[in-house]
């Protein structure tokens, strides 16, 4: 049992915390405050390589393996929540299905852009009537000659309304009865993005509601088999838990390091606040935390990339390393007192950001039902 990264890994950890820390860190609170989806950012993360990460070369992509991809997340997460679920819902949700699922003519014409980071994609599953329950599905696609004409309505959808959006995979009810996958370039006439939410959290990231009346796509817009959705969407989440667990890792860990910082400086009774057991054994347990977190996601993501059956890791991971998060936000910011809740701290944007973990890509809940029902309990 070998715990160490690789050379590779590491030193294509420093690249990536180094790029994050000159071009992202510096900015970060502004465009959180302005709701700003910083695009020449995420076009130079694209020159960076990082949407390509675990992707075949022969596509463009980097040929690495997925942990490759989570320490990515995992310290573009350090500085900016946003930044880095724009990432990992580009790859994981957007790019992910079409790699898995594409035929070899659609692999060629729609990953070399996304993988270069020239252009996103988004993935549409939850609709304003299903989004745990994603079997209840009631958008429709029919066909109708070599065409599909898809008709429903989407909810919450991440990266689906930028400048860089080239195209949308839909979960569409059809008329086998299951739920198919089909992919709906921007711009297709009967397309409709709403104005973007105004949220919580993840602020400069781009989320809309997504609307398709009368959308008509080529038939060869079909991803896979029809009727396989179900079963597709599983699959794809399965991956996007681990991501969900890194971007987690990141935010726990980035948490942990103000708060320390911050108590070693801070005084008050003429001592540093972290002189207080009370304080320091709560960061003390939270590193522990943060570290079991690590674990267990670095552990999920080497299950994948050894070929080996890791949706119960995966569930795991996003579930510990999600409420970790949430824990370390709460924590640091009891450490920073009245300077956590200023919009100015870092620790407060962390806070709102860690929030959102317990609930995308399955909720706290729905992970629980994957590993309870893993021990073969009837839920
Ligand atoms: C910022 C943001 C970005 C998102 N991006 C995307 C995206 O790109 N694509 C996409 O398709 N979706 C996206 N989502 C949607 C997200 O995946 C869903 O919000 C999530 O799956 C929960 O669905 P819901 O909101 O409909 O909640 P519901 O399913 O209505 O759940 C409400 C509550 O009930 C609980 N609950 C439901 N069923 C059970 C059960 N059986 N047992 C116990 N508790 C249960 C849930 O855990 C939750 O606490 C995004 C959401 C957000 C907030």
């Amino acid at each position: 049992m070998d715990f160490a990264l690789s050379d590779e890994h590491q030193a294509f950890r420093r690249v990536v915390r180094s790029f994050a820390e000159s071009e992202i860190a510096p900015h970060a609170a502004r465009w959180d405050d302005e709701h700003h989806f910083p695009l020449d950012v995420v076009r130079a993360m694209g020159d960076l390589g990082l949407f390509g990460i675990p992707f075949p070369e022969e596509f463009g992509g980097g040929g690495a393996d997925f942990l490759m991809f989570c320490i990515a997340v995992e310290e573009i997460a350090r500085v900016d929540a946003s930044l880095a679920i724009t990432l990992e819902a580009a790859v994981g949700l957007g790019a992910n299905p079409i790699h898995h699922f594409g035929t070899a003519e659609q692999k060629g014409r729609w990953l070399p852009d996304l993988l270069a980071g020239r252009a996103l994609a988004a993935f549409a599953l939850t609709e304003p009537d299903s989004g745990s329950d994603a079997g209840a599905t009631r958008t429709k696609a029919v066909r109708d000659g070599d065409e599909w004409v898809i008709d429903g309505t989407k909810a919450f959808i991440t990266n689906s309304g930028t400048a860089m959006t080239s195209l949308i995979t839909v979960t569409a009810r059809t008329p086998d009865g299951g739920i198919s996958t089909i992919v709906v370039e921007s711009g297709t006439p009967g397309l409709v993005i709403e104005p973007a939410y105004r949220k919580m959290a993840w602020r400069a990231s781009d989320t809309h509601g997504v609307r398709f009346e009368r959308c008509r796509v080529p038939r060869g817009n079909l991803l896979g088999e029809q009727g396989r959705g179900l079963h597709q969407f599983l699959s794809i989440l399965d991956d996007g838990r681990i991501a969900i667990g890194a971007m987690s890792v990141g935010i726990a860990s980035a948490c942990l390091d103000h708060a320390v910082a911050y108590a070693t400086h801070r005084s008050a009774f003429g001592r540093p606040i972290g002189a207080n057991q009370g304080l320091a054994f709560q960061l003390a347990d939270l590193q522990v935390a943060v570290e079991a977190a690590r674990l267990l996601t670095y552990r999920a993501a080497w299950l994948r990339d050894q070929g080996r059956p890791f949706k119960q890791a995966a569930a795991q991971a996003k579930l510990f390393a999600s409420e970790t998060a949430v824990d370390a936000g709460r924590v640091a910011t009891q450490v920073f007192g009245g300077a956590g809740v200023m919009e100015a701290s870092p620790v407060a944007r962390f806070y709102r950001d860690a929030k959102i973990l317990e609930i995308g890509e399955g909720t706290s809940e729905i992970q629980r039902l994957v590993i309870a029902r893993g021990l073969g309990l009837p839920v």
